[in-house]
């Protein structure tokens, strides 16, 4: 409505209304606005899928993140949503139907696991979890023709295990599944080159970073990203456009926080390698000969997060946790601090009890994700928590 014809309405209408400030040609914003708005007037003579029209459905400040986050990962299309989760379960929905079967990692985000092993099957889709350290004998899980997907995480939850994802997609392409990874920990400047379908990156991790949004993404191909889309819709975990533009702007330091982090993550990983009360250390290219060659071949940065277990004479992760200063004991990773969990508490829940020993899920081990603190801080808050 022009302003002009504004000054004849009542004051309740002009409230409703708000004047629109002008802007000679030229004149833009560096920043892109933030298209905080549930609807968009509809233009005469475009068709309506062209244009922007209901947020649920597609908004400028979200496409604007689903672009620079397919840029960043080097694929073609993207659909950010309300949570890393909603990335998830809205991708296994959408590319999945009753009478399939689907692979799933045990060493997978718990969450994803649970959805794909106990919830899935009220849809007739049927799935197998297998160990990692099964992948060379993944083909004897593939139920020919059922089969339709590959579901992984890499590096894994709790532990930073390595998946081997050549082997993993190589199988996949004979067979003709969808391979789907995880890649929340290694974050959307890694893994370019393997030949991944769908990926899924919780943006409330490393790519917001700053610990004050939850949301998610799915990015693959368009046909994929096309097809995923009409289930996302359907399912509503539409994601806020200011939440979307606080993603944008956390991504604008990504790469050197990511940097950073790594960089205080493998700090921490030798301060504690060496300390007496340190049973074992897991960071990525860390970790044993076939898994650090795997990490390294694969991942340029190694990551923020590592895990470790202490000698029973400290007394359990929880009390270990209690004793930190600095380091902030709850769930989540990729933020601005240190946040450290006992790996019981988060992740193991739905395993057994032998699954849980062979993962090194215990009452001693614990996961760190390192923030932007100095490393040697975070260093001083560990020793003393040893001491
Ligand atoms: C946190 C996380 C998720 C889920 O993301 P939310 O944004 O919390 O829903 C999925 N996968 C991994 C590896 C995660 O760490």
């Amino acid at each position: 409505m022009e302003n002009n014809s504004r000054k004849k309405l009542h004051r309740s209408s002009q409230l409703i209304h708000s004047p629109k400030v002008k802007m000679v040609e030229g004149n833009r914003s560096i920043l892109s606005p933030v298209y905080q708005s549930a609807k968009f007037a509809i233009a005469p003579g475009v068709p309506l899928m062209e244009q922007f029209f209901y947020t649920r459905i597609a908004n400028p400040t979200l496409r604007e993140l689903e672009l620079a986050l397919s840029e960043l990962q080097g694929m073609e299309d993207c659909i950010v949503l309300s949570s890393g989760l909603a990335a998830i379960t809205g991708t296994l929905l959408g590319l999945l139907k009753a009478d399939d079967h689907v692979i799933v990692f045990r060493e997978t985000y718990r969450p994803g696991r649970v959805f794909v092993r106990d919830i899935l099957p009220r849809f007739k889709i049927e799935s197998s979890v297998i160990k990692l350290s099964e992948t060379h004998e993944l083909e004897k899980y593939i139920r020919p023709g059922t089969t339709k997907m590959i579901y992984f995480e890499s590096p894994s939850n709790p532990h930073l295990q390595i998946a081997d994802i050549k082997l993993i997609t190589s199988i996949a392409r004979k067979h003709g599944l969808l391979v789907m990874m995880d890649g929340t920990f290694s974050g959307p400047h890694q893994h370019q080159d393997m030949d991944i379908d769908i990926m899924i990156h919780s943006l409330t991790k490393y790519t917001n970073g700053h610990g004050d949004v939850v949301a998610g993404a799915i990015i693959s191909n368009q046909k994929l990203i096309s097809e995923v889309r009409k289930m996302t819709i359907m399912l509503g975990a539409t994601l806020d456009p200011h939440a979307a533009f606080l993603i944008s702007r956390g991504m604008k330091t990504y790469l050197l926080r990511y940097e950073r982090q790594s960089l205080t993550a493998g700090e921490v990983t030798t301060f504690l390698s060496t300390h007496p009360k340190i049973k074992k250390v897991y960071y990525p290219g860390r970790l044993d000969q076939k898994q650090s060659d795997l990490a390294h071949a694969q991942m340029q940065d190694m990551g923020g997060i590592l895990a470790f277990e202490i000698d029973p004479a400290l007394g359990t992760a929880l009390e270990f946790c209690h004793r930190l200063k600095l380091l902030q004991f709850t769930a989540s990773v990729g933020s601005t601090e240190s946040l450290i969990c006992p790996t019981l508490m988060f992740f193991g829940d739905d395993l057994n009890a032998s699954d849980k020993m062979e993962m090194g899920i215990n009452e001693y081990s614990l996961r760190l994700a390192v923030g932007l603190e100095h490393s040697q801080d975070i260093i001083n808050d560990l020793s003393q928590a040893l001491s």
